[in-house]
């Protein structure tokens, strides 16, 4: 037979394009449309409603920058329509771009009661089937008139559309045809079957005979459609292809579980309120899908997207609860928001799984066992536990298919955290979170399924996502041929607990990963927004310190615990982890608004903080210092108050020959040189130099910064190719008992302080950048003499090693990557520290030191990527590293709270305050003091093994607590079923721990 093949899909394409798809509305009629538009804020939709609009025709502009409009929208069916499906279908201006990146609406009865949401994939509205003729519409849609902010086609382009102030108010869109319309099933469905063969006979090999079947099938359908009359034929086509619709699935053919989804970014390019908005007309379509649809399944993640609609739009919530209980609109996840899982500190990871499950089972009565983020930039090796520790054994990502540098071996495997926790974990091969259903993609899952002949299952997260928008019935529809169809996987539509369940059952020996999930791109998000990171940081270390002292007023005397306001507080900080705000990668309203929400956080939690303190310390003269932090200092117990001891302050700085100053306590003699670099760090007692010879530490560096593409998000390795190091001093003085350094690059400015205070081996160093550089990246180096093959990173519950060569293309691609407060890295009995308080991307490196080789520690200060906000990091920035030379493992881990829990200086009446809980033993750390979040005055206390090793720890306990009736608990402090009794003495409890675990300890009162 002749070879027709390119001939009879060019055909199938055109005929599709222009004469089928066109025929699924035979019938139009246009409705009347009115608008009323705000460029403010949103406003209620009660006032929305009642606003007065005035008529727009088709092709008006409509719509500045983040404006609402309200369009009113009218019409009757006509009556020869009676016996047809009617539907309107409403394009408000959409444009070429995916769902959720441009205008979208949400239609609304006149009563208030919503429809359904409209974008441009999903802009149908049912009006009746079968008509009678004459129904009435009267409709009103909440529209948004989001810009788009990748306009133009080049993306990664400085826009101006982030923000609010500078987006203008020129309209973003052109009102659409806007019509009631007869809906031709029959045409539809023709649709659907030619689109899933055409799209599977793409995929088949040229030489497979499946492939020609479905051809010279799709070839007779087309000659069975009449081009004048498709309505009238479509059917004898579907006929045609009955046959080879009807061909079943071969039996190894791999098998996908659909699950319904609709990614929705928190905040990302567009604000927070949008989000709201967002998720309320994605969650109406899907529970008006779900009504049509009754195979369809469909998850949502992120309790706080939840919390959203039942705050601010309660009949979609009516109607979200009901679906969910029939267990088709399934919660999945168990988390607050899909956070960044690298940069949250230990209990703010923790509080993720808290407040996502508690709501999940308060509001719905479930158990949540899967995590669920699919987007998130990268997983610390510290994560395992905590989901383990919150009651979930499952994690889902497709993000590691991002990776540019190396291909991820696995999608079904068991990933291992630094305690030895272990997550069943499934990775897509569908390799997205916004799975179409198309053949393209049901066959790429299919062929780069990496566990093919000992697994045979993947999960598909379906629908449009990002900004929003789910699953559409064309998708469902497609799903349905897909269900079990020659030459393609199976497809079944599955909640996310069934289909791991399966996968589970079904391997049962899946390899194993160890350690960190690192992500081999967007290694910048660590840095980019510096003060978003200053602001979770910080928030983090005064939520520790608003716990504790509250529950330490609570229990000595009896002063109320600020449940709710710590409950509310947390939400916040928890929603700002979310993987665009506090990886910086949103655009400029989002990053101003997180600016001024961690200041009011942080008055908020400093007016908590105070005013425990201040009922625990009554009025008087006495002068107390409340201690933070897990360890005791200058005489002070962790977690308690006394008088300071021991002598304190600063060295005072003395001039050094040569020029410069020493800083010298008789512990550690610091040189800083006439250029304010310190050339030495002189450990006295060990007789070892802490600098690398010929090197200086201390040292600036400002690199290019211009990534190929997502500039908010990447840092290429080329970037190092080239370097200057800021060794130009602009003057140089002693402040106090600091060394003041202040030097001049660029158009940006930076004074650094460094002294040595008395007792310790440390050297402080706080720097002040006024920065006002634009694609640049700004580090801080610390030459060290120290061979060291691996290093420490301090992540959630302990440290993660990582090599400091490259070896591998593995290791080669980690040139960026995170740490909590500190890094550390020793040769045996001598180490150093590097410790921050609000940095958290570095980079370690090797170099040559004559004979051996030395080790570099660089932290990340600031960068100025441009998209999406043009005017990143601009301005002033503190940060305070120390490096303290000499270092154990616990010293790093002490240094590192201490940077991050500065000491509180009180007036008051009493002599100390004894702490709550005490640990004496060095490598117990206490994580968390709080009360029970249920209110019963329990305390609860959270202890980790922080050094690596075993450890028997004795907590000992405050007077007050039933210390024989204490019980381990899961993160919920709910008891953990088979937990050890605790061996408990005299107001003790005696724990075994292991390397890195974290038990939370739950104590009643007597
Ligand atoms: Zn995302």
């Amino acid at each position: 037979m002749h070879d027709d093949r390119v001939l009879v899909e060019a055909r199938l394409e055109r005929v599709l394009r222009e004469r089928i798809r066109p025929a699924v509305y035979p019938l139009t009629a246009p409705l009347d449309v009115e608008i009323w538009s705000t460029a403010g804020e949103p406003v209620p939709v009660a006032e929305g409603l009642a606003a007065p609009t005035l008529p727009i025709a088709e092709g008006t502009p409509w719509g500045a920058p983040w404006g609402t409009s309200w369009f009113k929208v009218c019409g009757a069916v006509p009556a020869e329509w009676a016996g047809r499906t009617v539907e309107a279908v409403l394009d408000l201006g959409f444009t070429p771009r995916t769902p959720g990146f441009q205008c979208e609406g949400l239609v609304y009865r006149p009563d208030g009661t919503p429809v359904k949401g409209l974008h441009p994939r999903n802009s149908y509205v049912r009006v009746a089937s079968p008509a009678l003729g004459g129904e009435q519409v009267h409709w009103r849609v909440e529209a948004s008139s989001n810009p788009d902010l990748d306009g133009g086609g080049v993306p990664f382009q400085p826009t101006q559309m982030g923000e609010r102030a500078t987006a203008g108010d020129a309209p973003q869109y052109v009102l659409g045809p806007m019509r009631l319309a007869v809906f031709d099933e029959t045409v539809w469905n023709l649709v659907m079957d030619l689109e899933v063969l055409g799209e599977l006979m793409a995929e088949l090999a040229v030489d497979a005979a499946r492939r020609w079947e479905i051809l010279r099938a799709v070839g007779r359908a087309l000659d069975a459609v009449d081009l004048q009359d498709v309505n009238g034929t479509a059917q004898a086509a579907r006929d045609e292809l009955a046959g080879v619709l009807a061909a079943p699935a071969v039996p190894a053919a791999h098998r996908i579980s659909a699950v319904g989804h609709a990614h929705i970014d928190s905040a990302w390019l567009w604000p927070l309120r949008e989000t709201v908005r967002k998720v309320a007309r994605t969650a109406s379509n899907m529970t008006a899908l779900l009504e049509e649809e009754p195979e369809f399944v469909f998850a949502m993640s992120q309790a706080q997207q939840f919390a959203w609609i039942k705050e601010h739009r309660p009949e979609v919530w009516a109607r979200v609860k009901e679906a969910v209980a029939d267990g088709r609109f399934v919660p999945v996840g168990g988390m607050w928001v899909e956070s960044d899982t690298n940069m949250p500190g230990s209990e703010a990871m923790a509080r993720q799984f808290v407040h996502g499950k508690r709501f999940f089972l308060e509001e719905f009565g479930l158990e949540s066992e899967e995590a669920w983020l699919p987007d998130t930039f990268g997983f610390a090796a510290g994560v395992p536990q905590i989901i383990r520790a919150a009651g979930v054994r499952r994690l889902l990502t497709q993000k590691i298919s991002w990776s540019r540098t190396n291909s991820f071996p696995h999608h079904t495997f068991l990933w291992e955290g630094i305690d030895g926790s272990r997550i069943f974990t499934h990775f897509p091969p569908v390799d997205s979170y916004n799975c179409e259903m198309r053949g393209r993609q049901i066959a790429h899952a299919d062929r780069n399924f990496k566990e093919k002949g000992a697994a045979t299952r993947s999960l598909a997260p379906t629908g449009f996502g990002d900004g929003g928008g789910g699953t559409t019935r064309e998708m469902v529809a497609k799903a349905a041929r897909l269900r079990s169809l020659e030459g393609s996987a199976t497809v079944q539509w599955e909640a996310p607990a069934e289909f791991f369940a399966k996968a589970e059952a079904e391997y049962a020996c899946p390899p194993v990963w160890v350690g960190e999930l690192y992500l081999e791109l967007h290694r910048a998000t660590l840095t980019s927004q510096a003060q978003t990171k200053r602001g979770n940081r910080s928030s983090e270390s005064l939520l520790r310190e608003a716990e504790l002292w509250a529950a330490t007023a609570a229990v000595r005397v009896a002063a109320p615990y600020p449940y709710a306001e710590l409950d509310r507080i947390w939400k916040t900080v928890l929603l700002h982890q979310f993987h665009d705000i506090l990886p910086g990668s949103s655009i400029a309203w989002v990053h101003r608004e997180a600016r001024e929400t961690y200041r009011r956080v942080g008055e908020e939690l400093e007016g908590i903080i105070a005013g425990a303190q201040r009922a625990l310390a009554g009025e008087g003269s006495t002068q107390l210092v409340f201690n933070g932090a897990p360890h005791d200092r200058s005489g002070v117990p962790a977690g308690g108050a006394a008088p300071e001891a021991g002598p304190g302050g600063l060295v005072a700085p003395v001039p050094r020959e040569g020029g410069g100053y020493v800083l010298d306590n008789g512990l550690l003699r610091v040189e800083i040189d006439d250029r304010g670099l310190v050339v030495s760090t002189y450990d006295i007692g060990a007789g070892r130099e802490a600098v690398a010879p010929g090197q200086a530490a201390n040292l600036l560096q400002l690199h290019p910064d211009f990534p190929n593409q997502w500039d908010a998000w990447d840092v290429d390795a080329f970037y190092r190719n080239t370097s200057s190091d800021l060794v130009e001093v602009a003057g140089m003085e002693v402040a106090g008992s600091s060394v003041r350094v202040e030097r001049v690059f660029g158009a940006s400015r930076v004074v650094q302080l460094l002294s040595v205070p008395w007792g310790v081996k440390r050297l402080d160093i706080d720097t002040e950048v006024d920065w006002h550089e634009r694609e640049r990246f700004l580090k801080l180096a610390f030459p060290l003499d120290v061979k060291a093959d691996r290093y420490a990173s301090e992540t959630q519950f302990g440290h993660v090693y990582r090599p400091t060569h490259q070896n591998t293309s593995w290791e080669w691609a980690k040139f960026e990557a995170c740490n909590h407060r500190f890094v550390y890295m020793d040769e045996p009995g001598w180490g150093v520290a590097v410790v921050n308080d609000a940095t958290y991307g570095h980079d370690v490196t090797r170099s040559v030191r004559g004979a051996g080789t030395t080790t570099t520690v660089r932290a990340s200060l600031l960068r100025a990527p441009r998209y999406p906000d043009p005017e990143t990091d601009q301005g002033v920035h503190r940060f305070r590293h120390a490096l303290v030379p000499g270092a154990t493992v616990d010293d790093a881990v002490r240094e590192g709270y201490r940077a991050n829990l500065p000491e509180r200086r009180v007036t008051g009446a009493v002599a100390a305050v004894e702490p709550l809980a005490t640990v004496r033993e060095e490598a117990a750390v206490v994580s968390a003091v709080k009360l029970a979040d249920d209110r019963s005055g329990d305390l609860v206390v959270r202890i980790y093994e922080a050094h690596g090793g075993r450890t028997r720890a004795t907590v000992s306990v405050a007077d007050g607590f039933a210390v024989d009736r204490a019980v381990l608990t899961d993160l919920l402090e709910r008891p953990l079923a088979g937990a050890d009794p605790l061996a408990t003495g005299q107001g003790t409890v005696r724990l075994a721990l292991r390397p890195f675990q974290m038990v939370t300890l739950r104590i009643p009162r007597t």
